[in-house]
């Protein structure tokens, strides 16, 4: 990964704080003592970690160097399309910025949903879905034009 790919996860982090994804999937080249060290909760069957991962801390991954196969791998569609020369990087780096700020806005819309700090973005929702707050048609609206551009641009 060349050093402006690198600056871009470092200032996005979608696919690591759970932005994108409740869970993503662990493979044989995991090692059980990286699982372990990483301190993520397994699913039931054990072949996923959950999100948001506790290894994504200040905008880095603690465990860079052993970090997960599928964190190795994974390329959203803005990288990609960073890396092919199709986005420029200025263009990509304001695209992550202002679906940084949407992000930020649905949490605090969502802000009372208990634990919802340490809940994915999905999980988030579907809580909130069920909740009798005041502002809760306002939460659900922005998180229905949020998840078309994540969809669209980080997956
Ligand atoms: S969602 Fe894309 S840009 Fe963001 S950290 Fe993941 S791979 Fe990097
Ligand atoms: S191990 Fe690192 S790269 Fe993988 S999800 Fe966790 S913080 Fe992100």
């Amino acid at each position: 990964m060349s050093d402006e790919s690198q600056a871009l996860c470092q200032i996005c982090g979608f696919c690591c704080d759970g932005t994108l994804f409740g869970d993503a999937r662990l493979t044989d080249a995991d090692s059980a003592a990286a699982i372990a060290a990483a301190g993520v909760a397994l699913s039931g069957d054990g072949e996923k970690f959950l999100q948001p991962c506790p290894a994504y801390r200040d905008g880095k991954c603690g465990l860079y160097g052993a970090r997960f196969q599928v964190c190795r791998v994974y390329r959203c569609r803005l990288l990609s399309d960073f890396e092919t020369g199709e986005l420029p990087f200025e263009a990509a780096r304001e695209r992550i910025a202002t679906t940084r700020a949407a992000v930020a806005d649905v949490r605090h819309e969502m802000r009372m949903v208990p634990g919802g700090e340490s809940l994915c973005l999905k999980a988030l929702y579907a809580v909130m879905r069920t909740l009798e707050a005041p502002n809760r048609t306002t939460a659900l609206l922005k998180y229905a034009s949020l998840r078309p551009v994540l969809d669209k641009h980080f997956k």
